[in-house]
């Protein structure tokens, strides 16, 4: 795809997370891998309101920080950032304040083996970063910790990151870790889960490796 293609693609990733209530508002924001450059989203914008050309371009290697554009990065620009510099097998990351994924962070709920699922994160759960001030490199340091050997994780008392290969297993990542966290919310209400082995979820994780439907996953 062309730099212009992928902007417009992470603006209507934008509008389909909110349209089926995956976030709401400004929150929330997308960063993409072209190159040596990060595509991210500008900072405080309404999706509907978007445009490609807001979409701002960060070196993913240059002077940390750096960008250009019209408009503002996001405030999460670190994490993205260092997200992208850290996992060169990421090439897109998608940050939401979805409901029951942040009714969990809330309450610094990891989320456990209570659904195969949780396997397509990388291993038996999917951890809560430590809370620190938005947009803080601290924020971005408990962020990279949570995520190390997973592809997605909760963050306390603000909201979630799925990352994937491409913007469309990112936002596929982001609904299956949605899903996860509401069913295991809904669990908590009627005793508790109960939680499957590692052994259960280590050959899960090796499925999950070569599971193709997520490349088939498209914004409409
Ligand atoms: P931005 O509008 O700056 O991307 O901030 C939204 C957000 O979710 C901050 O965590
Ligand atoms: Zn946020």
């Amino acid at each position: 795809m062309s730099e212009r293609e992928l902007r417009q693609s992470i603006v209507e990733h934008c509008r389909h997370m909110n349209a089926i209530g995956l976030n709401q508002g400004t929150s929330g924001n997308i960063s993409l891998r072209h190159g040596d450059t990060m595509l991210v989203t500008p900072s405080g914008i309404a999706y509907d309101a978007m445009t490609a050309e807001m979409i701002v371009a960060m070196p993913i290697e240059g002077e940390y920080g750096s960008w250009s554009g019209p408009k503002k990065p996001s405030v999460e620009w670190p994490f993205h950032l260092d997200i992208l510099r850290a996992r060169p097998e990421i090439g897109a990351v998608v940050h939401t304040h979805a409901m029951y994924s942040t009714i969990l962070a809330i309450a610094r709920k990891p989320i456990p083996a209570c659904h195969y699922m949780i396997a397509a994160f990388g291993g038996s759960d999917v951890r809560v970063a430590d809370y620190e001030r938005y947009g803080s490199k601290a924020l971005s340091d408990s962020v990279l910790r949570a995520l190390e050997g997973r592809s997605a994780c909760l963050m306390a008392n603000h909201g979630m990151i799925a990352t994937g290969a491409s913007l469309e297993k990112a936002m596929w990542a982001a609904v299956e870790l949605e899903t996860i966290a509401k069913q295991y919310y809904h669990t908590l209400l009627i005793g508790g889960p109960v939680v499957l082995s590692e052994t259960e979820i280590s050959g899960v994780v090796e499925g999950f490796s070569t599971y193709g439907l997520q490349d088939k996953t498209k914004v409409a």
